[in-house]
């Protein structure tokens, strides 16, 4: 078959979703990393000796790609901070503004210590926290059993220990888990009334219970952290949570004094309050 009118075929096909650029990468991750063609080839666009069954998986990952499947999703996997993290519709495909999460707290944290990823989704933030400060244990917790043994899985792919606690981190007590020097969290904080604006790429297919909130409880998740972390949090230890461009005072009103200080607010790479740090007294 000629496999190269076929890509370009589909590659136009594609560019109701994504932009030329995002083709060509998405297509080369495809081939060089799914099914193992060399850069040299991928680039010399070579591709007359492709064995059937991968013409096949082609196919398929195209027609999911058309359906709008987010292209992380049609691969089984994406990058984090470097990882490679496996992910599928029970998990959040990790953003690049959570890269930057995880930039800032390396800047914050000692060399050892105890961790906890709140919401821990596919496990991307605790593995590549726990691969850059080896000497920390990290635990982490989900209320989604498709989660934790997704998180499970990355974890061990990625050959680092994360301690994984199936729990709902709203109500049940984190009496199992040891005192803390870090809570980290991406928690859903998208009001449900923006549901409506937002791209079919994340609405359709992501999981809702790891995006959305009440609209009239917005912050319902960083006043838990804030009451795990009362209790759990050593002094001078760490919260670091994302948020919502639009909810930084929300979010700083549930660190307030006496309990928290050195409330921070840091925006991300495209401008947006989206990162809120604040330290136990
Ligand atoms: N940052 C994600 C988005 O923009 C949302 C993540 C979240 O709700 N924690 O889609």
């Amino acid at each position: 078959m000629e496999i190269f009118t076929d890509i370009k075929r589909s590659s136009e096909a594609l560019e109701s979703i994504y932009s030329k650029s995002e083709i060509r990468q998405i297509f080369r991750v495809f081939w060089e990393e799914k099914v193992g063609v060399s850069k040299a080839r991928s680039i010399l666009n070579t591709w007359e000796s492709i064995p059937n069954e991968n013409l096949i998986d082609w196919k398929q990952f195209i027609e999911q790609l058309l359906l709008g499947v987010p292209y992380q999703y049609a691969l089984g996997f994406c990058y984090f901070c470097g990882h490679r993290i496996f992910v599928d519709q029970r998990v959040l495909i990790p953003r690049p503004e959570t890269e930057e999460l995880v930039h800032y707290i390396l800047d914050k944290i000692p060399e050892s210590g105890t961790g906890l990823d709140f919401g821990t989704g596919s496990g991307a933030i605790a593995i590549a926290l726990k691969s850059k400060r080896q000497k920390w244990t990290f635990h982490a917790v989900d209320v989604s059993e498709g989660a934790c043994t997704i998180a499970k899985h990355n974890a061990r792919i990625n050959e680092v220990q994360v301690e994984l606690h199936c729990l709902d981190a709203l109500k049940d007590d984190f009496h199992e888990l040891p005192n803390l020097d870090l809570i980290v969290s991406n928690p859903p904080y998208i009001p449900q009334i923006h549901h409506s604006t937002m791209d079919a790429l994340v609405v359709d297919h992501e999981p809702r219970i790891a995006l959305f909130v009440p609209d009239d409880d917005p912050f319902v998740f960083y006043r838990r952290i804030a009451e795990v972390a009362s209790i759990k949090l050593n002094a001078g230890g760490l919260v670091a949570v994302e948020i919502h461009y639009d909810g930084a005072k929300g979010v700083v009103d549930c660190f307030s004094s006496p309990i928290f200080t050195n409330v921070e607010i840091k925006t991300d790479i495209n401008g947006h309050e989206r990162f809120v740090f604040a330290r136990k007294c």
